[in-house]
């Protein structure tokens, strides 16, 4: 292997993940407001955190998450879902005094999502430094940050120490910004994400978040400074029209398989875990590639955010299929 190949990363450990954990309730109905009843399914097992690590498990990748739940059936929801699918849960806290995160979710008819979030005031909000667990810290080898957990000031501070801790134990951070724009206008935020940027091993950003965090004015240009700044391998999710992967030498492009979309949420989570598990399992980047953009293409067929995680084995299945479908 030449030695300026990104090398995949061999050593034994686990990938873990910290943050929100959470049931999402679904509205029925296309165009369904919240401001009057109406017919809604769920409780689904979610929080961004939480699929990316269930799919990191279904991969078959020893994995861990912290993070907080309430004492009460959604926690429980979650808590025997991530472990019934092989998840290590002994980092997750029941907090006796809080109830689990909640998110309510309606789609709108151009395919837009309205969200209700229960987070800040939740058991996940209560995710601190104290409840980081140090036979997670020591086993760990690759810890992976979702932008959308950074909600609150302890958690950023949490997230710091977890990730100089597993840099300096000589471990690989990835960070998927799934950002909000008006997070960007707090200060501290942007700062917290310069940080987390210059740990970054491999930044998996949406196609509109290239732009979100480097200086540049064109993709192009951003991932050019984004690799500038460290990152070893920028990663970009471009939903239906695929992914993109750049490492400053190499370039590679990957179609998505053509699916019906009947639910959105979750693609990328479950596109980040295949591609981090793959990597850390030693595939190359092309077939990681190929079976994160088969994991995100068949998640958007399940209804709720985890429903469409998958075994290699069902997206070996899942490929096969789509790729005679497009023959036909
Ligand atoms: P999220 O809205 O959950 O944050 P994301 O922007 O992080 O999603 P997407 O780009 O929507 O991530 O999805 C990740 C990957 O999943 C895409 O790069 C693509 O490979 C696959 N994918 C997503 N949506 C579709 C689709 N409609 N058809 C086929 N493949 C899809
Ligand atoms: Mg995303």
């Amino acid at each position: 292997m030449a030695k300026s190949e990104a090398k995949p990363d061999a050593r034994p450990g686990c990938i873990l993940t910290m943050g929100e954990i959470l049931v999402e309730i679904l509205a029925t109905e296309i165009g369904q407001s919240f401001r009057r009843a109406g017919t809604l399914i769920g409780p689904f097992a979610s929080g961004a955190p939480a699929i990316f690590i269930d799919q990191v498990a279904k991969c078959g990748s020893p994995c861990a998450i912290i993070g907080c739940v309430g004492d009460d059936d959604f926690g429980a929801l979650n808590v025997e879902r991530l472990r019934e699918d092989g998840v290590d849960v002994s980092g997750i806290s029941v907090i006796k005094a809080a109830t689990t995160g909640s998110a309510f979710v309606t789609y709108r008819k151009d395919g837009d999502r309205d969200f209700i979030y229960n987070i800040v005031n939740s058991a996940s909000g209560h995710l601190s430094v104290s409840e980081i667990r140090e036979h997670l810290l020591k086993d760990c080898r690759h810890f992976h940050v979702m932008g959308s957990s950074l909600f609150s000031f302890r958690i950023i501070e949490a997230m710091k120490s977890v990730i100089e801790t597993v840099k300096a134990n000589g471990g690989t951070v990835s960070f998927d910004p799934n950002i909000r724009k008006e997070m960007l206008r707090i200060p501290e935020m942007r700062e917290a994400l310069d940080f987390i940027l210059d740990y970054t091993d491999v930044f998996l950003p949406s196609g509109h978040e290239v732009m979100l965090l480097a200086s540049a004015s064109t993709e192009k240009a951003a991932i050019d400074e984004l690799l500038g700044r460290g990152v070893r391998e920028v990663v970009v999710k471009r939903g239906k029209d695929g992914c993109s992967y750049y490492d400053g030498k190499d370039e590679r492009h990957v179609r998505a398989l053509p699916v019906t979309e009947v639910d959105p949420t979750g693609a990328g989570d479950c596109f980040g875990g295949t591609y981090i598990a793959c990597r850390a399992q030693g595939f190359a980047v092309e077939r990681a590639l190929t079976y994160a953009s088969a994991a995100g293409a068949r998640a958007v067929t399940y209804r709720g955010p985890m429903e469409g995680t998958a075994t290699l084995a069902e997206l070996d299945k899942f490929i096969q299929e789509r790729s005679e479908a497009s023959h036909d």
